[in-house]
């Protein structure tokens, strides 16, 4: 059951490799969403944190030790970090299901997750690979390196602490890059631990620095001209400011922003296999997840039976304490964003919606004073209803139904967001063509929420800019490099390539005195 940790731990930086506490920081007063009790308190971090940060993971890039030390050198130690990870599951899981108010069973899940992308990320520092050219005559070879970046920014969100920094930092330090992370406010904790972590498996010192604080210390990292690239999750509001920020040094961007996955239902799914997978869908994390699944499309002939069925499953859930292990849905991130998830529900009517299941906030007893709302569907909702249109991220699901494929398609791409969609049919060739016209940079056919490191993660429209994981995700955190080597005898002239007179015939150019 409940075992909240006594004790509010203290969460510094970790910068140049130890653990900063004594600064002239004010500190945050962190909130178990479950109980409302302190569990932490956070340094706010500053400019000036930033700065030293970013000043050690420049030192650290600079003098060579880990951008030029060997793949197997690399994949050791990222290794040696998923399995420290692995030995301090417990206490990881612990941490982000108490900070975040996720279930526990789920936060164990992603540490599980968390590890697993450690170890995949060490197998691409292996294989660092680039492209050679022959094709342009006997004299002329072409060389494409793949570089590191340099200082990475890495922004997170509270949604999914440890799970998020790892889908962005081993990939970057397999690269050989070094990085500030910035883990959001509201879950700071794992991140620091696993900076430790880094540490203890025998990351250089200023590789891996981490500095604590909410939005004005991201945004020191966005703006700070010494960081070259910024991978960022979080809001599509706040990836605009990071976009406005970078222009300063130009810095590359990878940006995973917000998502309003559909579910698409045809009458020719295996409707109790599907309605699992549309309450899974949308109630997982608590339904603060970008690729949550919240807007249900179902096939008008089958609507009304199936409706009944996803009604029946989600009323059964269990929302409960984060800690507790037999809770399905825990308590959502803080007050503020339990109101936000609240007004779509009391304002549904405003738009035709009929709250079918649901919709009330819970307290008191074993609720006390969280952040807790019951499941909740709303039927009947328009493609123009703002809780169609925009991101709730929680544990709420709009159903529409449609007549057509064509008109399924166009309703789930009918949203700013393209980060992921989900259809359920037995004929795979309605789950192909459906697959290929949505917009998304995701599609589940006949499974929600489903990956492996391996595949690239990424929005299409406003959901993004870039990739995560996979061999894509991997190379955000490279530079290009061509060099064209001219060997041969023909020493004072430099004739232009074919290739870059289009064809043309031009004359030979000699070099000046
Ligand atoms: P934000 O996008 O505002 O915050 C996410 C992260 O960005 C946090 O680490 C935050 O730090 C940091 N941040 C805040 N301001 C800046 C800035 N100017 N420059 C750089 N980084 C910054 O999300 P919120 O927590 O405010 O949540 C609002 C909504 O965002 C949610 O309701 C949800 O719709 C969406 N969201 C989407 C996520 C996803 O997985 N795609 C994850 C989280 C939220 P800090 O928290 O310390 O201020």
């Amino acid at each position: 059951m409940t075992n909240t940790l006594t004790e509010p731990r203290l969460i510094g930086h970790f910068i140049q490799g130890s653990t900063v506490q004594e600064t002239q920081d004010e500190l945050l007063d962190r909130r178990a969403p479950g109980t409302d009790e302190v569990v932490s308190r956070v340094l706010r971090g500053s400019g000036h944190d930033v700065d030293q940060a970013v000043q050690a993971a420049r030192t650290a890039f600079d003098t060579g030790t880990w951008q030029h030390a060997p793949g197997m050198e690399r994949y050791k130690l990222l290794n040696r970090v998923a399995d420290l990870i692995d030995q301090n599951a417990a206490r990881l899981a612990q941490l982000d299901a108490e900070e975040s108010g996720k279930p526990i069973v789920l936060a164990e899940g992603d540490i599980a997750g968390a590890a697993g992308l450690w170890r995949y990320a060490a197998s691409l520092a292996l294989n660092i690979q680039g492209k050679s050219f022959t094709s342009n005559g006997p004299d002329f070879t072409g060389l494409v390196l793949r570089e590191p970046i340099g200082v990475t920014g890495l922004i997170i969100p509270w949604n999914f602490p440890a799970l998020i920094l790892s889908q962005k930092l081993p990939f970057a330090l397999a690269a050989g890059c070094t990085a500030v992370v910035k883990p959001s406010e509201f879950t700071s904790s794992s991140a620091l631990e696993i900076a430790r972590l880094t540490a203890e498996a025998g990351f250089p010192e200023g590789v891996v620095n981490v500095v604590v604080g909410d939005g004005p210390t991201g945004g020191a990292i966005s703006e700070h001209r010494d960081v070259d690239l910024v991978s960022f999750t979080g809001s599509t509001a706040t990836g605009r400011k990071v976009v406005a920020a970078s222009a300063g040094n130009m810095k590359k961007l990878s940006l995973e922003l917000g998502g309003k996955a559909a579910n698409i239902v045809f009458n020719d799914a295996d409707l109790e296999d599907a309605a699992a997978g549309v309450v899974f869908g949308v109630n997982f994390n608590n339904g603060e997840c970008c690729v949550s699944q919240p807007r249900l499309l179902v096939q008008e002939d089958v609507a009304d039976q199936f409706i009944a069925e996803v009604a029946k499953r989600t009323a059964q859930l269990k929302v409960g304490q984060p800690l507790d292990r037999a809770s399905d849905v825990g308590a959502l991130i803080h007050a503020g964003h339990l109101d936000h998830v609240s007004s779509f529900v009391e304002g549904a009517s405003q738009h035709g919606g009929e709250v079918i299941v649901g919709g009330e906030r819970l307290t008191g007893g074993e609720y006390g004073n969280g952040q807790f709302i019951a499941p909740t569907i709303i039927a009947n909702v328009t493609a123009q209803a703002p809780a169609f249109q925009d991101e709730i991220f929680g544990p709420v699901l709009t159903v529409t139904k449609f007549k057509t494929q064509a008109e399924a398609i166009a309703l789930a791409n009918s949203v700013e967001y393209g980060l992921a969609n989900s259809v359920w049919s037995k004929n795979t060739d309605t789950l192909l063509e459906t697959a290929k016209a949505l917009q998304s940079g995701t599609v589940y056919a006949n499974t929600t929420i489903d990956g492996i490191p391996q595949m690239p993660f990424g929005g299409y429209k406003a959901s993004g800019v870039g990739r995560e994981m996979g061999e894509a995700g991997f190379e955000e955190f490279t530079e290009l490099k061509s060099v064209n080597i001219r060997t041969g005898k023909r020493a004072g002239t430099f004739p232009i390539p074919a290739s870059l007179a289009g064809g043309a015939s031009v004359p030979q150019m000699t070099p000046r005195d």
